[in-house]
């Protein structure tokens, strides 16, 4: 689960969840799970030597995914960046002891 923050205001949403709503200023979006369904917008490769736990040697993708649930996120990608508009499951995952969005691509 990937949470997100909704604004009673306006409705905006983001991922990681915010104090402000960062469209009309409001306090105290509330924060809810997303399931983290969503569909690549753009990706690239980060080739070499960051070495990342859990990515392999050779590099990693990076993606902006938009969630069914509104907002749109930077996450990881294991095994190479996903084509434009894949599909797949943005899910929190420790990388490096930190929690990060991972993006798993739906098989096809
Ligand atoms: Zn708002």
């Amino acid at each position: 689960m990937l949470p997100i923050s909704r604004c009673p205001a306006c409705g905006e949403a983001a991922s990681p969840p915010r104090d402000h709503c960062a469209r009309c200023g409001a306090e105290s979006p509330g924060s809810d799970p997303s399931d983290g369904r969503g569909r690549v917008v753009a990706s690239t490769w980060v080739p070499g030597a960051f070495g990342l736990e859990g990515f392999g040697p050779a590099g990693f993708g990076v993606a902006w995914v938009d969630l069914d649930d509104g907002p749109r996120v930077q996450v990881l990608v294991a095994g190479g960046p996903p084509g434009p508009d894949a599909r797949g499951t943005v899910d929190l995952v420790v990388v490096e002891g930190v929690d990060l969005p991972v993006f798993a691509p739906e098989a096809s």
